[in-house]
This record gives C-alpha cells, structure tokens and sequence, in this order.
C-alpha cells in the first residue's frame, strides 16, 4: 500500500488550494480524494435545462449530487463570485487575529488565481464615491454595507479555472481519487488510515476539507477522533426573486452587495446573501430535503435578480445543536412542499395566506424555479426568522424601493449549515496532532474565497509540521 506524506478529503476549493499550496513547496506526494466525479464528469442536468430555458426541472438527484459534490467543491456550478474582502465568505480576521494578515492573505489567494489564468476583466473594483452614497442609504435604513472587491469568474471560466488547477496539480503528480468516499478516519502510528470504499489510504498527515455536504460526517469524524469542536451558527431565510431593474441601481455599483442589519423586534442579525443579478433560482436536493440557492451565468440571463436574506440563529443550552435544528426546519419545509421547496408572493405572506399557482401567475415576477410548490412560507419557518425575513425586507425597501412589493416572490427554505465548528490554531491544525482541516465543512468559512484560504493556511500547517 502506497504511503502519502498528506491525503486531502474533498476536492472543493478548500482541499485543490491546499494542494496547491502544497505542490508549490515542494510536496507532491498527496492525495486529493473527492466522494464526486471528476471536474469533466461533473454532468449537471440544472445546467443544460437552465440552457435550453426550460427551466422545468430542479434536481435529477444524482448520487452523488453532482451539484455540490466532486472536484470544484460545491461552488463549480456557481456564479463564481470570489470576495476579495477579509470579512467576507469566513472569519478570517479573527482565525488570523489580525485584519492585516487577513488582507495579506486575500492578496495572496488573487495572485493564484491570475497564475491559473483567470482573466483580468473579472476583478470588479466599486466606484468608492458611489459606494459612500449607498452607505448612507443603508444606513438610514438602519443597515450596514460593505462593498467587497470581486472576481466574478461566472459559471464558465469557474469550470475552466478548475480544469487548469486540477490539470497542475496532475501534471505535478498528486493522485486525485474521484468517486471514493472517506467513510472514517483512525489515527495509525505516526499517522493516519483512512477507510474508503475503495481501500484504505495511509498518509502522514491529513487536511479535512469535507465542505457543507460532508459537515455531519465531519461532525461524526471528530467525535470519534477526539476533535475539540464547538457548535456554529446556522443561517436560515428564503430567497428573494424581484425584477432586475429593483436592484440594479445597487449593483451596478456593486456586483455582490452585502448588507446586515440586526432586527429591532428580536435583535437578530440579518444579511443579504449571494445576490444574483439575473439570475436563476435552483434547488439544491440533500439527504431528505430541498433547499433553495441562487445562480447567474455569464451568457445566460433572466428578468430577475435573486437574493437570500438569512436570519443568524444560534442556540445555546440544552439544545445546541443547529445541524439538527436546520434539518428539522428544511425538512418541515420540504414536507408542506410534497419535497419540492416552496414558493410565495411577498404580497401573501405579508397578508398571511397561502400562494396558489393561479396567485403566482399574476405576479408579474415570473418564477425562474417551477419546480416548487406554491404555499406558506409562514408555516414552514419558526415564526421568529419570518417576523426577521418580513423586517429586513420592509427595511430594506427604504435603500431599494420596490424590494418589498407584493409581487416579488418568497422561495424558502434556503439554509446555511456552519455545523460545529473545529477548534483550531492559526495553521488550521486541530486538537488532534497531525490532523488538519479547512473550509465550510469544519465551519471554518463561508465561501470560496475563505475555503480556499482556510485550505492554504492548513497547507502551510501541514509544511510546517513535516
Ligand atoms: C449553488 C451554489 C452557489 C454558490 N455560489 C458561491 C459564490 O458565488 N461565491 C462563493 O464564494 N461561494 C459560493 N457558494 C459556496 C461555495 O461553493 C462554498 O463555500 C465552497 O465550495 C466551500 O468549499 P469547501 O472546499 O469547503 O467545500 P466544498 O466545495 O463543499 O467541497 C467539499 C468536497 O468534499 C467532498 N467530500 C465530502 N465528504 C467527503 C467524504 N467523506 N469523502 C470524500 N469526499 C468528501 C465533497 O464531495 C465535495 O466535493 C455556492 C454554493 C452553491 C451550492
């Protein structure tokens, strides 16, 4: 059985940029494992329905999904809107200790992206005078802005950009094993066994970069292997479909706005997420529920730009588990839905009564998902995130009139696990000597610029450590 001086799990933006990392200094004897298909293989049907507009179908609920798993991570698909901002997408400032160090590393991260080709064009950099103006909006709705700079790959040059990190790292000899799935790992002597369906790897030292559909099996894994964690947040709302012209006197000024507010009922923080301009609405299928995401495409576009508004719920004592609380959410949702997410006019949740598809057909926002169920976002979230959902949205209407016309369409649940969250040192390395871990799955970032940083920092770990 071959030795590996590191074996990676998972081929998401946290486990290539680790690689990477790796490669670069010198150690090529790695793994990389991925549960999901090669970047090439990586067949969506989303994507051929979003291109012949038929836009009918959600998910053919591919085993493994190839939407959030295999080489590209969870983000391949997506509009590929990397953050150039230390306070977005993780908390990197606080792993880091230090904002500068945190900016460093964002440069860092934008320099191996233009050494893999990714165009100069992409950067999108807000005009900072226009910037100013929209604070001041924000803020007289009670609301924070921040305007991060940002690569917009979009869902093309995402896919190309992994093709060439993936050929690399290839060409550069580290083993990428698609379709292998990492059931648990064992400390074994001066190192690790990892049990897979298809063998059992051996390997120095290990990253853990599982991302959010692997986050209950880290949860699991950590348990067992005596990983100090602690429980994260969760992030739960809808998405938010509006005709384009709403938002676009906001972005395009900035491409993907972020704005938090903490609700005056409840003082809960809510932000926007992910905003699409337009974009697409798609459903994302898990183990035994559906939830809501947005996409955009280059070359593809709708009348209709989409948004999440997440409200930040974080439980103590004696339940702290927000996995478990999500599920139970998401799988409410997905029941009153007949396992299709739900879909409402703004105009009746606010007046609290059911959609209808014949109620959906007069909005004049015409639905970018059809494959949802008309009905009461109201009953399928606590009733605290809808007073939140309602507020931000009411507030928000102050920056961008319109936002909270009834016509605009409610798509819920959309849901955003952190899982537990593993205690760390600055190198990524947890409480197990040895054992390293990065990105969304360890509750470690939100976002593909922080998964791939987390990744490089659990790389230079790794370096240090052998
Ligand atoms: C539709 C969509 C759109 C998005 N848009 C954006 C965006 O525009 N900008 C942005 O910053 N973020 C976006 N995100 C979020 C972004 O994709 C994630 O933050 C990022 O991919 C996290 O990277 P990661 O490497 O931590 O995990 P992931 O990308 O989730 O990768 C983890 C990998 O680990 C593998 N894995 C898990 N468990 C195992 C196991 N036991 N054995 C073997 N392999 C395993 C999985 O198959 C997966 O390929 C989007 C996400 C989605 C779903």
């Amino acid at each position: 059985m071959r030795r590996f001086d590191v074996a990676i799990v998972g081929a998401g933006p946290a486990g290539l940029f680790a690689a990477y990392e790796l490669v670069a200094h010198g150690v090529k004897n790695l793994i990389l494992v991925d549960a999901g298909r090669d970047v090439g293989r990586r067949y969506c049907p989303l994507l051929s329905v979003h291109a012949s507009r038929e836009l009918g179908i959600s998910c053919a609920g591919c085993k493994p999904c190839n939407v959030l798993q295999g080489v590209g991570g969870a983000g391949l698909f997506s509009s590929g809107a990397i953050n150039l901002h230390p306070q977005i997408g993780g908390d990197l400032v606080s792993i880091l200790k230090s904002y500068s160090k945190a900016e460093e590393m964002i440069r860092y991260l934008d320099n191996v992206l233009a050494k893999f080709g990714v165009p100069e064009e992409s950067l999108r950099l807000p005009n900072q005078e226009l910037v100013k103006e929209w604070e001041r909006r924000a803020a007289k709705a009670g609301a924070k802005l921040i305007a991060p700079a940002q690569r917009r790959l979009g869902t093309e040059e995402s896919l190309e950009f992994t093709r060439r990190l993936v050929d690399y790292l290839t060409a550069e000899g580290v083993k990428i094993a698609t379709e292998t799935l990492v059931m648990s790992v064992e400390s074994a002597g001066e190192g690790f066994g990892l049990a897979t369906d298809r063998g059992t790897i051996e390997a120095r030292r290990v990253i853990l970069a599982p991302g959010r559909s692997g986050a209950a099996w880290f949860s699991e894994i950590s348990k067992k292997l005596g990983v100090r964690t602690v429980p994260g947040p969760l992030d739960v709302g809808v998405r938010l479909e509006i005709p384009d012209y709403v938002m676009d006197p906001l972005v395009s000024v900035i491409d993907d706005p972020k704005v938090i507010m903490y609700t005056k009922t409840y003082d809960d923080k809510v932000r926007t997420f992910c905003v699409n301009p337009r974009g697409f609405v798609i459903a994302e299928r898990y183990n035994g529920y559906v939830a809501v995401n947005g996409v955009s495409y280059r070359g593809l576009k709708s009348r209709n730009t989409n948004l999440a508004l997440l409200v930040t719920v974080q439980l103590t004592d004696p339940l702290e588990d927000t996995v478990e609380y999500g599920r139970q959410i998401a799988m409410t949702a997905t029941k009153l839905g007949g396992g299709k997410p739900l879909i409402q006019r703004l105009g009746d949740l606010l007046s609290g009564r059911r959609s209808t598809w014949s109620r959906i057909e007069r909005s004049s926002v015409e639905p970018t998902l059809r494959d949802v169920t008309p009905g009461d976002v109201g009953m399928a979230l606590p009733y605290r995130v809808v007073t939140d959902v309602v507020e931000a949205v009411e507030r928000l209407d102050d920056m961008l009139p319109g936002l909270a016309s009834p016509q605009n369409l409610v798509y819920a649940p959309e849901i955003k696990f952190y899982s537990v969250r593993a205690i760390v040192d600055e190198w990524m390395q947890t409480t197990v000597e040895g054992l390293f871990v990065a990105g969304d799955g360890a509750g470690l970032s939100r976002g593909i610029n922080g998964a791939a940083i987390t990744g490089i920092l659990a790389a230079r770990g790794v370096l240090r450590s052998l």
